[in-house]
């Protein structure tokens, strides 16, 4: 992180974050414990940046998304969006943050409703929200369709007549109607054939350049994240253990977890020798996380302080934040 980077005031800023989601058991259903998907996540973004959250499936990245966008409650925390407070917002100030945070989803035939032309499916959005409608609405869908690489014919066009490449540009050109600042790429390419998916992120790329977008980009393949983000972040059992810029990362990661997850990439040359780190056993239940370090049941390094006390995430003078005793020794 430069000096001066860290000193424009955010655009998002993520505090303590939990989202909780109750296990019921018995006939009557009674809470009989939590899944803790999300559990005191914080970090910020600035504007114009593009901040990767990894790590494998289940870790908590999705979900942190979606509770920084309310489309699910959250059990703790709190969300700041340009200085707003997001999970209190209400009425009008809510309809607001809606038009500026939106998201793309992974899978883009699910996004979109089969009953529908896409083009029904923008305009209506323009006029829930009171931004256009008629043949403004018809001129302004299609208009978002050729920046998004799509024809304006295609407005009448049903999701089942795209192929998937074509259908997340749809997507992506719904996200922009309301014309956001802030979007939640949620595993935009992963459910996509290999062949088109640089060229969705090519056009995510693009549109960020064109119209000044922020993007949470949530993703578990680092090869892409090392292509699109300024910086990254790490989940883990629904804990942030890692933040870093992205370049520092790459070349420096702190936490073994990290370096777990970075060791498997696949190198292109192959003069190049990697040891690849293999981890043991599987990630724990969040339902039932190991006490201390959440990820000490497969750490290579574990030591026994590890077992008990919970490494804090800690910021070294670089900016590079890492949860873990081996980097930040318990006093
Ligand atoms: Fe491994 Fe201990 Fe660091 Fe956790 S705190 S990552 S168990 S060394």
């Amino acid at each position: 992180m430069t000096a001066t980077a860290s000193l424009v005031k955010p655009i998002l800023q993520v505090q303590e974050l939990k989202k909780y989601f109750p296990i019921r058991t018995g006939v009557l259903s009674r809470v009989s414990g939590h899944v803790k998907a999300v559990d005191g996540v914080s970090f910020d973004i600035r504007p114009g940046e593009t901040f990767a959250l990894v790590g494998e499936s289940g870790c908590g990245k999705s979900t942190t998304g979606r509770t920084i966008l309310r489309l699910t409650g959250a059990n703790g925390g709190t969300v700041y969006y340009n200085g707003e407070d997001v999970l209190a917002a209400t009425g009008d100030r809510m309809r607001h943050l809606r038009k500026a945070m939106q998201i793309v989803f992974q899978d883009p035939y699910s996004a979109l409703n089969p009953r529908m032309t896409v083009g029904s499916a923008i305009s209506e959005i323009l006029h829930v929200h009171g931004i256009a409608s008629g043949n403004q609405a018809r001129d302004r869908v299609e208009e978002l369709l050729v920046r998004c690489g799509l024809e304006a014919y295609h407005s009448w066009r049903y999701p089942h007549e795209f192929s998937g490449g074509q259908r997340q540009r749809v997507v992506i050109a719904r996200a922009l109607a309301l014309d956001p600042q802030f979007i939640v790429a949620d595993e935009p390419i992963s459910a996509l054939d290999v062949s088109i998916q640089s060229q969705i992120i090519n056009l995510l790329e693009e549109l960020q350049d064109a119209y000044q977008l922020t993007y949470l980009f949530i993703s578990h393949d680092l090869s892409v994240v090392r292509h699109m983000a300024d910086r990254v972040g790490v989940m883990y059992l629904g804990k942030l253990v890692e933040v870093a810029d992205k370049k520092e990362f790459y070349r420096k990661p702190l936490h073994p977890y990290s370096q777990a997850l970075l060791s498997a990439i696949p190198v292109s040359d192959p003069s190049i020798k990697k040891k690849r780190i293999i981890l043991q056993g599987d990630v724990p239940s969040p339902a039932n996380p190991p006490p201390g370090c959440p990820f000490h049941t497969r750490c290579p390094y574990v030591m026994d302080v590890c077992r008990n006390v919970v490494p804090e995430l800690k910021t070294n003078p670089a900016g590079h934040q890492a949860a873990c005793h081996l980097v930040n020794p318990v006093s």
